[in-house]
Parts: structure tokens; sequence; C-alpha cells
């Protein structure tokens, strides 16, 4: 699994870019995984400015 550093989505290992932003800055150095269902309505969702739902890593390392 891989995570987009610009809106933190989760891809798989396989995905060049990622689907949401279009990103190609995919990397693996990410902890933790949070699922956003309902991005308008979940508080952590809005914390982490998910816009589209899916499964977002908590902390990416730089
Ligand atoms: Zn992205």
């Amino acid at each position: 699994m891989k995570a987009c550093k610009s809106c933190r989505l989760i891809v798989e290992d396989y995905a060049l870019t990622c689907p949401a932003c279009q990103g190609a800055d995919l990397t693996e150095k990410f902890s933790g995984q949070l699922v956003v269902n309902d991005p308008e309505k979940s508080e952590i969702g809005k914390k982490l400015s998910v816009k589209v739902p899916g499964k977002y890593a908590i902390k990416i390392r730089r």
C-alpha cells in the first residue's frame, strides 16, 4: 500500500497516480489508516481536508 503525499489517500502498490487528486507523489512511508465514508459529515475528515470518500493515511513521513 502507498499513500498520496498531497491528499493522503491510500492506493494499491501498483497505482502510479492518485485517483483522487491525480498526483504522482506516492510514498510507502505512512502510518495509520482512516476510512472516511462521508467527508462532509466526518470531523476527522474535515481535519485532514478530505474531499473524496476512501481510506486515508493519518501520518505521512517526510
Ligand atoms: Zn492524492
